[in-house]
């Protein structure tokens, strides 16, 4: 919503003091490594903090040098990422600036942090352009790696729809690989038979690939057959699945879910619940069922709201409105009511 102009950047930010729970010691300083044997923490000042019990929740990594000239890219005006906060002003900023031509958006291969978000901008952009009356004046491109709009057909029919209103060129089982930001030019991989195309594009917006941190994949919490390297913990009971007092959450944990703070939402009382059972030595009931929702934005005042769980099917909270068309009245429990849910309740770990 920042990268398109429908909100500030100010609006999403406040201090990590105003948010820090009463009662929590607050180490200003970040995690390096855990020995799960010795049940300690070494933090990047050099000290080493003990634990009895350890939840552990240091998110995604990204890496913009997964592909070639994409670091380099995002130093350039016409290349941005509403990954990167300070990036989103820029993502507008060639928003309003671009009024024909081409404009590329890409979203990369494997697990990352709201799959709708690199959709999402292509659809706030693409109506800005109809209002301007550019629209028509524009090539919009979408890459995504995925053979489908979205991995639950009802949503994936709905955005089939989008895309059509829009006459976006979706790109699927798709790749960026290369990307020159002063030159403006990408190199695009179709994954069915390896073929490439370069686009010339007027402004890019670029999602860069993402893993767990390198300390966490490096580290003993990962499991060594996977190479994605989450913290491995049970997928119901979040409990990592080798040291009984490790519990993980987020998008580190290797939890199937798709990555999204809904997810998190529902995954924290469960870490919660089962963190006491685990202290009191009593049986771990807490089940967390793989819920996550990815709100699409699919115009400047409607929305998507995608809620499904590890069966990948549907899973509405409101079970009186059709939540598989994008609806007005979802635009504002997004733009209004999620803000007011993340700060106010989940934030205060009130649900
Ligand atoms: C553009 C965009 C749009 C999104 N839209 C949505 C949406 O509409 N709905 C939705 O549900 N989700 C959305 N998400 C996803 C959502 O933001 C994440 O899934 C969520 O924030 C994950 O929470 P987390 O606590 O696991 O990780 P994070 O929110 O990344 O928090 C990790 C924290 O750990 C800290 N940390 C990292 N490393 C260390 C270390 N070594 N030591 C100590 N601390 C460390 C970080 O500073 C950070 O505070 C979006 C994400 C993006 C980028």
């Amino acid at each position: 919503m920042v990268g398109a102009g429908c909100a500030t950047a100010a609006e999403t930010v406040r201090s990590q003091a105003s948010v820090m729970p009463k009662g929590a010691d607050w180490i200003k300083a970040a995690a390096e490594s855990v020995d799960p044997d010795q049940q300690s923490v070494t933090l990047s000042d050099g000290r080493t903090v003990g634990y009895d019990y350890l939840v552990v929740c240091p998110g995604i990594q990204l890496n913009f040098t997964g592909v070639s000239g994409m670091a380099e890219a995002m130093e350039t005006p016409s290349v941005s990422s509403n990954y990167v906060l300070e990036s989103t002003a820029k993502t507008w900023r060639n928003i309003q600036g671009v009024k024909k031509g081409t404009a590329l958006f890409t979203m990369p291969a494997g697990p990352i942090k709201c799959a709708g978000a690199p959709q999402k901008i292509a659809y706030l952009s693409a109506d800005y352009w109809r209002q301007q009356g550019n629209l028509k004046d524009m090539r919009v491109v979408l890459v995504l790696p995925t053979p489908g709009m979205f991995g639950v057909k009802a949503f994936a029919d709905e955005l089939e729809r989008v895309v059509a209103r829009y006459g976006i060129e979706v790109h699927k089982n798709s790749e960026l690989i290369e990307i020159d930001g002063e030159g403006r030019t990408a190199v695009i991989r179709d994954n069915t038979d390896q073929s490439t195309q370069t686009i010339d594009f007027d402004m890019a917006h670029v999602v860069p690939p993402q893993s767990a941190p390198d300390w966490i994949k490096g580290g003993p919490l990962a499991d060594p057959e996977n190479p994605a390297g989450y913290v491995e913990v049970d997928k119901n009971s979040m409990q990592q699945t080798r040291f009984p007092n490790i519990f993980a959450l987020g998008d580190a944990g290797s939890t199937p879910n798709s990555k999204t703070g809904a997810a998190v939402r529902k995954q924290y009382p469960v870490v919660v619940q089962n963190l006491q059972a685990q202290m009191a030595g009593t049986p771990l009931d807490g089940s967390y069922g793989g819920y996550a929702s990815c709100p699409l934005t699919t115009a400047r005042n409607k929305m998507l709201l995608a809620e499904f769980d590890y069966t990948m099917e549907p899973k509405p909270s409101f079970p009186f409105i059709d939540t598989t068309k994008e609806r007005r009245d979802m635009w504002y429990l997004k733009r209004r009511g999620l803000p007011t849910l993340y700060w106010n309740v989940m934030m205060k770990g009130r649900g």
